[in-house]
């Protein structure tokens, strides 16, 4: 097995994933791309990922269902190599709704797709990167987001709040694993040109709100994916357990 560094993004079939696969494949890691359904844009990013010399393998599975969690991380172990990198970035939106009018179907999709995920595949990191297991370290990012802080009132305030569990995940776990050679952050991203837009009911909301954004655009997922690759990077070996903010100053 060779000694590039490896790393799992989860949801990069697409968006902020997509973005953060293809930097960390053209910085020189070995990289799963994870998906749950859209194997045609997983594909098409593997292939454009090998075309650039980069190295990466394809992986179906629903990160909130335990077996395909297992299954994905083991797939690595056999494929590409010794964990180094976890990204968590996997999330789904619902459609735009005040509290009144939410299910409790809604909202445990919600919770068990952004929450249970991020804690299964945190557990899997860990019990492969951990001095106390014998691995040899390694970082986690959570990709959260600024709602955890706005509570997006009138749009999702279950999507808020599965990510203030993610904040929580993240603070939590750092200190949990900070003398076993794991450092834990994540980044908050406001808002980010995505097609999650569209699964939430609105896809020009950004044009719609960017006037209240003071750098007056919405991120692109190179961006966010830049920030991702810092926090993953030996250039932030000081930082754990904290949060980076990416929302042009909203
Ligand atoms: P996106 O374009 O909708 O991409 C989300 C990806 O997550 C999709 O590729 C989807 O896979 C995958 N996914 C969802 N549930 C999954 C599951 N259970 N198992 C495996 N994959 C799953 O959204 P994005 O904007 O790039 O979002 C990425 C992350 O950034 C999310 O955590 C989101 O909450 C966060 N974020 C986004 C924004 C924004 O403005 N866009 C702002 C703040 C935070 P398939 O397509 O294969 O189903």
């Amino acid at each position: 097995m060779s000694s590039q560094k490896v790393a799992i993004i989860t949801g990069a079939g697409r968006g902020i994933g997509a973005a953060t696969a293809q930097l960390f494949a053209s910085k020189g890691y070995a990289v799963c791309i994870n998906y749950k359904s859209n194997l045609k844009s997983a594909n098409k990013l593997a292939e454009t990922i090998i075309a650039q010399g980069g190295k990466c393998i394809t992986v179906q599975a629903d990160v909130s269902c335990e077996d395909d969690v297992t299954r994905m991380f083991s797939t690595v172990d056999k494929e590409l190599g010794a964990l180094s990198i976890l990204v968590n970035n996997a999330g789904i939106l619902k459609k735009q709704s005040r509290l009144e009018d939410m299910t409790a179907d809604r909202i445990n999709s919600i919770l068990v797709n952004n929450v249970t995920s991020y804690f299964l595949c945190c557990r899997e990191a860990v019990k492969r990167m951990s001095t106390r297991h014998g691995g040899f370290g390694g970082v986690i990012v959570n990709v959260s987001s600024g709602a955890s802080r706005s509570g997006s009132p009138n749009e999702y305030i279950d999507y808020a709040a599965s990510k203030g569990a993610i904040d929580t995940l993240t603070k939590g776990l750092s200190l949990e694993v900070a003398a076993e050679g794991i450092r834990v952050n994540c980044v908050r991203p406001g808002l980010i040109h995505t097609d999650m837009h569209a699964d939430g009911g609105e896809p020009e909301r950004i044009e719609r709100l960017k006037n209240i954004i003071p750098l007056k655009r919405g991120g692109q997922p190179v961006e966010v994916a830049e920030a991702i690759y810092w926090l993953a990077s030996e250039k932030s070996s000081f930082s754990t357990g904290n949060y980076l903010d990416l929302a042009g100053g909203l």
